[in-house]
């Protein structure tokens, strides 16, 4: 099988050759036409529904491939699994409110409210799935099209059901403000040449060329964060959300502070880890600047004693 897929690629890369030194001068012009194209992102832009869906999947299997994921096999895991997906559709759902008020503002992006509409008719093709990952590790990672992976290692740090959506909330943000696309966006344009030779070369109008290649830029990006600037938003959103969905607010700075507490017990790499993420102890300080700003209390409905009881009790009858 491997070795088929070899051959027919190194036949395509010759006939590419052959075809480059007949018709050089035709093809630089369609090369040239595509760079331009991909200049004004609109073959970036151009992915569909379903297209995105399926980058998502993709990507997916790149996660589950370093992670194994939690399947259904008994009613524990059917329940966790359960759990967890309600939480995050929930979270979704009440916090509409959110984007539209933030992108009416022009905060986050410089998008205007139709587009972030066309977002996210794209991203929630299929709503939003969430997996868990069976490790300890303290990781999650959230990939166009809606899906979310959440590992054992990130829930069992959480104390309580509102930390758990302040995790949940923030992967949705960059889900919903379109953070993945936006890098493939530029890092596209990075390797424009070869990407652009390869996919008119391949598959004419090249978005299915690109597939694989899209893929692995993704998954990249999930291993590595998103940038800090896009992690203060997902905070920013985040934090808003939990609030406009009846969570405690202030379970974000508690979250942030239990992954700082482990980024230092389990010595994770500053040099590669800050270059893509904030120090932690700024976005604390932002969160919690945010609520204080913004008044951020939680539904009044939801924060009585009876409420946070429930919540825990779901949570630890599911969890612990
Ligand atoms: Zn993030």
């Amino acid at each position: 099988m491997q070795k088929n897929k070899r051959n027919v690629w190194a036949a395509r890369l010759m006939l590419a050759t052959i075809v480059f030194a007949v018709s050089g001068c035709a093809l630089f012009e369609k090369v040239k036409a595509t760079v331009s194209a991909l200049e004004d992102s609109k073959v970036a832009d151009n992915y569909e529904p379903s297209e995105q869906y399926y980058i998502g999947r993709g990507v997916s299997a790149v996660i589950v491939d370093k992670y194994p994921p939690v399947e259904v096999k008994d009613q524990t895991s059917e329940k966790q699994i359960t759990y967890i997906n309600e939480m995050a559709c929930f979270i979704e759902a009440a916090s509409k409110r959110v984007t539209r008020s933030a992108v009416k503002l022009g905060d986050y992006t410089s998008r205007s409210y139709d587009e972030q509409q066309h977002v996210y008719n794209l991203v929630l093709f299929k709503g939003i799935q969430v997996g868990l990952l069976q490790t300890d590790d303290v990781t999650a990672f959230a990939t166009p099209g809606g899906f979310l992976w959440i590992s054992m290692g990130a829930v069992n740090m959480c104390e309580n059901e509102d930390e758990l959506a302040a995790i949940i909330a923030h992967e949705l943000a960059h889900i919903i403000l379109d953070h993945g696309m936006a890098n493939y966006r530029t890092a596209y344009k990075g390797e424009i040449f070869s990407s652009t030779l390869s996919e008119t070369w391949f598959s004419g109008d090249g978005l299915g060329a690109n597939f694989g290649r899209l893929v692995t830029t993704f998954a990249e990006d999930a291993f590595k964060g998103y940038n800090p600037e896009q992690e203060f938003e997902a905070d920013n959103w985040g934090t808003r959300a939990m609030a406009e969905s009846g969570y405690a607010p202030d379970a974000m700075v508690k979250m942030l502070q239990r992954v700082e507490a482990y980024e230092k017990a389990h010595d994770v790499d500053p040099e590669d880890y800050l270059a893509h993420h904030p120090p932690i102890g700024d976005r604390i300080k932002a969160v919690q600047d945010l609520i204080k700003k913004e008044n951020l209390k939680g539904n009044p409905n939801t924060m009585t004693p009876e409420g946070v009881t429930a919540r825990n009790t779901r949570f630890a009858e599911t969890f612990k």
